[in-house]
């Protein structure tokens, strides 16, 4: 059979929801790019059918750039010495989810490095503060925790958590996460998945090492644990890490593994994260038409969000209220809308 005729037939089979098997998802990740069309458009037809035209919006906030780890990849990593840390205080916290509600946004995301200051009562008075005063769906970004802290973030009211496996290599993983163990996040995810956690995993694209077999087995992971959120999102490298001069900055792969995740998982969703409109900025609109419908603006205060340097070059410095009213104009030129509800995956 030809590359075209073999290529059209298996993009139809991963639009008709048909399981693909690891050779097969090899395949379309290897594709020649004149094929990424007719993956992003079915990629996006299973978008539309599985979680329709709204496009929902989630409210970050990154309350510490402080970490205990010391990931190869990230600036906030506990050996950069040239970054100036902050912590934000509770008060702040709460403030800045005030803003998010009164924006309309229905949802916030607490997140920040490994900062074991923020103990786990400290946490959930958070938690429980924010749900009386503002009401907002609580998404946690804050790493790996003892699996109890999960246990009692859950009990104060936190409903999602997110956590990317970062990369399905162990190898990989223990080179680039140094002193952490792969089967360790993924026991992590499976138990916030028992505890009813909406869940939320996924993978940088780009990273050093990493082959089409790893994506493919990146994508196998997002299946097998069911998660119902996917960060998928370009590595980019910082210039205070070992890993600097060493990014790809592949926009096309990381949306062919962005449309491929929407192909196999089908309801689950997937942001059009700011590392995509870093790279490019219109990476943000083409990851909303390969499959995407989440967009997180960034509600930080200003004098901290410039500190919370994972990669540089960050873009959605400013406002989020002038942030939101930008993107709900590029929206409207694609045909989609703003949605302010919370969004939870279909069916769950
Ligand atoms: N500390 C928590 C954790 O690691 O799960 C949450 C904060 S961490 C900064 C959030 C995400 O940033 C990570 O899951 C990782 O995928 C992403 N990230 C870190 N460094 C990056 C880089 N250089 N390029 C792109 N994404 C990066
Ligand atoms: Fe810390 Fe998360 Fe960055 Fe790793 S990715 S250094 S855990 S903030």
């Amino acid at each position: 059979m030809s590359i075209s005729k073999s290529a059209e037939n298996l993009i139809g089979k991963a639009q008709d929801g048909k399981d693909l098997n690891r050779k097969e998802i090899i395949q379309l990740l290897s594709l020649p790019a004149k094929y990424s069309p007719e993956l992003f458009a079915a990629a996006d037809k299973v978008r539309k059918e599985k979680v329709g035209d709204e496009i929902f919006l989630r409210g970050i906030i990154e309350f510490s750039n402080h970490c205990e780890r010391n990931c190869l990849y990230c600036g906030l990593r506990k050996g950069n010495a040239s970054l100036s840390r902050y912590r934000m205080s509770e008060d702040e916290i709460i403030a800045t989810a005030e803003q998010i509600k009164n924006t309309g946004v229905p949802t916030v995301v607490l997140q920040s490095g490994e900062d074991s200051f923020y103990s786990q009562d400290i946490i959930c008075r958070l938690i429980e503060r924010i749900r009386k005063e503002t009401d907002l769906i609580i998404t946690l970004s804050i790493g790996e925790r003892a699996l109890n802290d999960y246990n009692a973030f859950q009990r104060a009211g936190a409903n999602r958590y997110l956590l990317k496996h970062e990369t399905a290599s162990l190898d990989l993983y223990r080179y680039l996460r140094p002193g952490c163990e792969w089967e360790n996040r993924m026991q992590c995810l499976r138990r916030l998945k028992e505890l009813g956690f909406e869940t939320g995993t996924g993978n940088m694209v780009g990273l050093p090492g990493q082959t089409p077999e790893i994506l493919a087995d990146d994508l196998l992971v997002m299946k097998y644990l069911d998660a119902d959120m996917l960060g998928i999102g370009p590595f980019i490298a910082h210039p205070d890490t070992p890993l600097a001069g060493i990014g790809h900055d592949d926009l096309e792969l990381t949306l062919r593994v962005l449309a491929l995740a929407r192909l196999i998982t089908r309801n689950t969703n997937i942001p059009a994260t700011t590392a995509l409109a870093t790279l490019q900025p219109k990476g943000r609109l083409q990851a909303l038409q390969a499959g995407a419908n989440v967009v997180m603006p960034d509600f930080t205060p200003e004098n901290y969000k410039t500190r919370y340097d994972i990669y540089p070059g960050r873009k959605d410095v400013g406002s989020a209220v002038a942030i939101i009213s930008k993107l709900e104009k590029d929206f409207q030129s694609i045909g989609r809308t703003l949605q302010y509800s919370v969004g939870s995956r279909p069916g769950k």
